[in-house]
């Protein structure tokens, strides 16, 4: 296999031909590539010392500040599809991930690395449209700007060919931020007692998907507004962390990306307690009540509790902690509590709708299944 390798390294002084869509692309190659990545990176972190064009980055941390670091896949076939994903919605998705992550620390943003692996079709002007490549880098600088994360360096490679057929994409991103020392936001913060919240709504990423697998759409039918699009362009909650951080709200969080049945699993888990939630409580999102009512999907209570990749921050708080109505913007919902674990007891339980109570069993949705 011939595996075209070349780290991000242009010299830092060297000139960066201007970006151009088609003709820059079909110049080809890596260092065409790297240069049009260079380009187009202009968001600058002020604890980003140097960026991409030497053999490593240098970061400067505020004083009295730890890093936060974070790596996400985003594998096609595994995470996106290239006949439901536009490649804007790639693009955003891939850093939004890892931007999560980072809000459910209360870290700010700094910076972030890139390591892609693309076919190289995607790198090449097709019959005069936009290259693939492109409009995935457009999309994620887009969201870096929005987020003052500076693009710090990466790497790419051409993937192989596998038994005539087209190779797929592969990218790897690290996100590096800032948190307080100690203060940044764990998992295994919470208290047995305490209350437990989400921001905004859920079930809208998974509702969202289930349409596309019915009804995939044209590039032109999916616009990056976080409103619309809570699967294709989800929204990092990247102030409601540092709120909660900085004003000392919350005991534990964690980001809701594998779903909420999940992901307060693993707080209850890193914290050593069990949880009970209202299934009134939860907030459902305007996407997920439509699948319901059109009668194809599971319930919208279902997509809320088991659908993944809303991005919202689930976070605890003692009962005596005053929390706002709304955070970053947000709407903050009460869900339920913690309490101690007793061996035997379901690790979390759910008042449902019908006044019954349950065991909620860990399902995150599994996509492509
Ligand atoms: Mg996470």
């Amino acid at each position: 296999l011939e595996y075209a390798r070349s780290v991000v390294q242009v010299k830092k002084s060297s000139k960066v031909p201007p970006s151009s869509p088609s003709g820059a692309a079909t110049a080809g190659g890596e260092l065409a590539l790297i240069s049009r990545i260079r380009s187009k990176s202009q968001t600058a972190n002020p604890s980003v010392v140097l960026g991409i064009g030497d053999d490593c980055a240098l970061l400067r941390p505020a004083p009295g500040e730890e890093l936060a670091i974070t790596t996400d896949f985003s594998l096609e076939n595994v995470h996106f599809r290239r006949d439901w994903h536009s490649p804007e919605s790639v693009g955003h998705r891939c850093l939004a991930r890892g931007l999560s992550d980072l809000a459910a620390m209360g870290a700010r943003p700094i910076a972030a690395f890139l390591s892609l692996a693309l076919p190289a079709e995607l790198t090449t002007s097709q019959a005069g449209q936009p290259v693939w490549i492109d409009r995935f880098l457009d999309q994620l600088l887009t969201l870096a700007e929005r987020m003052g994360v500076q693009l710090a360096g990466g790497d790419t490679a051409q993937s192989p060919r596998l038994k005539g057929s087209d190779g797929l994409v592969a990218a790897d991103i690290v996100l590096i931020g800032g948190a307080k020392r100690g203060r940044a936001l764990l998992r295994s913060g919470a208290k047995a007692g305490d209350i437990i919240y989400v921001t905004g709504a859920l079930g809208g990423s998974a509702a969202e998907l289930l349409a596309l697998e019915r009804n995939p759409k044209s590039d032109a039918e999916t616009h990056p507004t976080a409103t619309e699009h809570p699967h294709l362009f989800p929204e990092p909650r990247i102030e409601a962390g540092l709120v909660l951080a900085a004003k000392r709200l919350a005991t534990g969080a964690i980001d809701v990306s594998d779903g909420l049945s999940t992901d307060l699993r693993h707080l209850c888990e890193e914290s050593g307690l069990a949880a009970e939630i209202e299934a009134s409580a939860i907030p459902i999102h305007a996407m997920a009540q439509q699948a319901e009512e059109s009668g194809w999907g599971p319930s919208a209570l279902d997509l809320a509790l088991h659908g993944g990749e809303d991005y919202e921050l689930l976070f605890t708080a003692p009962p005596s902690k005053k929390i706002p109505t709304h955070i970053g913007g947000l709407p903050i919902q009460a869900i339920g509590r913690m309490r101690a674990s007793d061996a035997g007891e379901p690790v979390i339980t759910i008042l449902a709708l019908d006044g019954s109570r349950q065991e909620l069993e860990a399902k995150g949705w599994e996509h492509f299944r």
